[in-house]
């Protein structure tokens, strides 16, 4: 419906960050466009207004930022997966192998039940390591339904490979 030219556009590439031989796409400058960031809430909320979700999950930090414009879109709740030691009540976690080492994901153990239908969103996908995790997480909590969603997907690396045919993977822009 919209141009999806003008989102793409609005996405700064920087060069050796964070790390060099990284090409890094900085969304802040989506963001800070009203412009375009109301085009980016209308196409999300486009994309999920008619999957009955009662929650978005949002993984920290940059997972943040529109997961809870799109949950008060949605009218749903907004759930929050965190890095190690954030949560305040209990939590169930997930380790994943990262580059170097390992990573682990937490969330609270009340925050989704066996009524939830989730909408799982990160701000991009690349290996896919990250939202896997997330994703094995949200599960062990049982919801009837998982929806991931990114802003941006890097599709050369394939990364929704990752995912089995039980969850509906979608991304906004594929670069
Ligand atoms: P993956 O686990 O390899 O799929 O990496 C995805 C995670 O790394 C997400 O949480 C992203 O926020 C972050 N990330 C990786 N590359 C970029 C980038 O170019 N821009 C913004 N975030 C990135």
């Amino acid at each position: 419906i919209m141009s999806k030219e003008a989102l793409i556009k609005s996405i700064r590439e920087i060069a050796d960050f964070p790390i060099p031989g990284i090409l890094f796409y900085d969304v802040t400058t989506l963001f800070k466009d009203a412009e375009r960031l109301q085009e980016l809430s209308d196409t999300m909320y486009e994309m999920y207004k008619d999957k009955g979700i009662t929650k978005v999950v949002g993984i920290e930090s940059r997972g943040f930022i529109m997961g809870p414009i799109l949950a008060t879109r949605l009218n749903a709740g907004f759930v929050p997966i965190r890095k190690p030691g954030k949560l305040p009540a209990e939590t169930i976690e997930e380790s994943y192998d990262k580059e170097y080492g390992k990573d682990t994901v937490q969330i609270h153990k009340d925050a989704i039940d066996e009524n939830d239908i989730i909408l799982l969103h990160d701000d991009l996908l690349a290996t896919g390591g990250t939202m896997e995790a997330a994703c094995k997480l949200v599960k062990k909590l049982r919801p009837k339904k998982v929806y991931v969603n990114f802003i941006i997907e890097l599709k050369e690396l394939n990364g929704r490979s990752v995912f089995g045919n039980d969850v509906e993977v979608e991304s906004v822009l594929s670069l």
